[in-house]
Order: C-alpha cells, then sequence, then structure tokens
C-alpha cells in the first residue's frame, strides 16, 4: 500500500489523514502542534520527528496547512529529500500565485504536483464526503485521484496548475456576495412588515433561489438545518470566509478582474470580524446588516 506524508494535521488534516488510514494506507505525518500531533496518532497516523523524516520514504505528500506562505516553506523543504517520483498533493485554501510558485517547485525537479482544495468543513472532512477541486497535469490528476478518493466523495480536475485554488476561490466570492445579498433580503422584509417563512416561499422557488437562501438561510425558522437555528454556531466561519474573500480580491487584482461586489462584500465580512463574530457561522452577517442581533 501507498505510503502517504501528511504535513498539517489540524482541524481538517487531522480527519483526513485518519480516513487514509482507514483505507489501509501507511500515514506517517507531523504538526508543530501536540495536540493535533495526539489526536492524529489516536486516528493511527505514525508521527515523525520532523515533516523531513515524514516525508522521506513516502510515494504521497499531501499538505494541509494554514495559508500561502506555509505551503511554499513546506514543499521547499521537502521537494529536495523527497523519492524519485513521488506525488505532491496541497489541500490547502491559498492563493493562487503561491499554488502555481508551489507547482513549479516540484515541477523543476520532475515531481508531479496536484493543488487541491476543499469544500465541506470539518464535518466533511470526518466523514469523507469532502469535494476536492484539482489543478495540475492530467498524469498527476489522475494519480493523486484515488488517494483524495479516500478523503472526499467528488473530485473535480478544474484544469492546469492553480485551477483548483482559482475554482475554489471564485466559488467562495459567489457564496460570500449571495448570502449577503440573500440577508439584504431578509432585512428588508422585516422592516416591511413580510413575515420570513412567505418570503422563503416565494424566493427560493422563484428567481431569487440559491443555495445561501434554500439550503443556508440566514434566519431562523425556513431551513430548520441552518446555522441560524443554532445561535449561528459554524458551519463555516466567518473568520474563514474572510480569508477566501481576502483570497479572491488579490487574484482579482493581480489578474486585472474588476470584482465590485467582491470588495465590498470582503469590507463587510472583515466588519463582522472586528465586531467579534469571526469564530460565528458566515451567515450571521445578517445581524450587522439589520444593525443589531
Ligand atoms: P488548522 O489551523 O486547524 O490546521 C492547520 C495546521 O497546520 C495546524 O495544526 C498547524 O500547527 C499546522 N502547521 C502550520 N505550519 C506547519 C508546518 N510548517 N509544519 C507542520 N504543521 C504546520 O486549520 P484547518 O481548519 O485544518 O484548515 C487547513 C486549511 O484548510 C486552511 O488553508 C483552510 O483555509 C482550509 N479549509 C478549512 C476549512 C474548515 O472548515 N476548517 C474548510 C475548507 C478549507
Amino acid at each position: 500500500m501507498t505510503i502517504i506524508a501528511f504535513i498539517g494535521l489540524g482541524n481538517m488534516g487531522g480527519p483526513m489523514a485518519g480516513n487514509l488510514v482507514k483505507a489501509g494506507h501507511t500515514v506517517v505525518g507531523f504538526d508543530f502542534s501536540e495536540e493535533a500531533r495526539a489526536a492524529a496518532k489516536a486516528a493511527g497516523v505514525t508521527i515523525a520527528a520532523d515533516a523531513k523524516s515524514a516525508a522521506a520514504p513516502a510515494d504521497v505528500i499531501v499538505t494541509m496547512l494554514p495559508a500561502g506562505k506555509h505551503v511554499r516553506a513546506v514543499w521547499g523543504e521537502l521537494a529536495p529529500v523527497a523519492k524519485k517520483g513521488t506525488l505532491f498533493i496541497d489541500s490547502s485554501t491559498i492563493d493562487v500565485e503561491s499554488a502555481r510558485a508551489v507547482h513549479r517547485i516540484a515541477g523543476d525537479i520532475g515531481l508531479p504536483s496536484v493543488d487541491a482544495p476543499v469544500s465541506g468543513g470539518t464535518g466533511g472532512a470526518k466523514g469523507a464526503t469532502l469535494t476536492f477541486m484539482c489543478g495540475g497535469e492530467e498524469a498527476a490528476f489522475a494519480a493523486a485521484k484515488p488517494i483524495l478518493e479516500k478523503m472526499g466523495k467528488k473530485i473535480v480536475h478544474c484544469g492546469g496548475a492553480g485551477a483548483g485554488q482559482a475554482a475554489k476561490i471564485c466559488n467562495n466570492m459567489i457564496l460570500g456576495i449571495s448570502m449577503i445579498a440573500v440577508a439584504e433580503g431578509f432585512v428588508l422584509a422585516e422592516k416591511l412588515g413580510l413575515d420570513r417563512q412567505a418570503l422563503f416561499d416565494v424566493a427560493s422557488t422563484s428567481s431569487g433561489q440559491c443555495w445561501s437562501l434554500n439550503a443556508y438561510c440566514p434566519v431562523p425558522g425556513p431551513v430548520p438545518t441552518s446555522p441560524a437555528n443554532n445561535d449561528y454556531k459554524p458551519g463555516f466561519a466567518s473568520a474563514l470566509m474572510l480569508k477566501d474573500m481576502k483570497l479572491s480580491q488579490e487574484a482579482a487584482q493581480a489578474a486585472g478582474a474588476s470584482t465590485p461586489l467582491g470588495a465590498a462584500a470582503t469590507q463587510l465580512y472583515g466588519l463582522h470580524n472586528a465586531w467579534g463574530e469571526g469564530g460565528t457561522d458566515f451567515s450571521g452577517i445578517i445581524n450587522l446588516i439589520r444593525g443589531k442581533s
């Protein structure tokens, strides 16, 4: 069975590595955090003394780290010690420029690589139901797919280097904007004395329908499973939404794309975080729009 090195065993990486163990792989992991190492060890991951010792015997190296600078540093450290033919996969959410740069680190020494960010959150990581959005050459994607299938349900090849990250941030920019649009609709309805269930019944089957409304409604009641019914417990934390919105704006600036609503939404999530709500679900932005909780 394939030996997999897993670097970054946090809220997402820990359970993902655990699912690779469940699938019968030998997984050798490393994380700076003692707590993360202990949890991964309990899930059957062999803990290495450092990232290099985890990577040296591996056929596949997976990274699940906070940001582009961490991925650049770790791939830069590991590429020189990796075996010939080792496949590099990064599943972190990072800027497109860093994703392309780390593909070059691997490519320059002839190693295949895939950027494979995820959606599905910690629930998807635990349940092996993540969606992977992948960028890289066809052969590298074909090699990564059977590994990713052990951690997710839907694996999509979006294009060349960085295309997975591009798909991830475009999707999340749409989500971030659409949630604010839905929140504004419900706040206006409140001011007009329109019942929220009545607005939901009309808009969720009319041209206003979208995932933020139909599946993740930001007011309690119409969609019983949405975080609004659970005091906006995440779900998808506003701090993570802000991170992704900022990545979309960096990418827009670098690529010369005009994204005025993305820019405005980024500022609003910034305010929501400054309001002390970074740890609550992003749909709680409706309270900021309303001006009160
Ligand atoms: P996390 O902070 O829980 O885990 C990151 C881990 O990386 C930490 O345990 C940290 O100690 C470790 N780390 C940092 N630098 C390291 C290094 N050089 N060597 C070894 N370990 C190192 O974060 P998370 O929630 O697991 O998210 C990981 C990535 O997945 C992020 O890019 C995030 O944006 C993305 N993501 C998260 C979610 C979510 O719901 N949490 C959903 C989709 C995508």
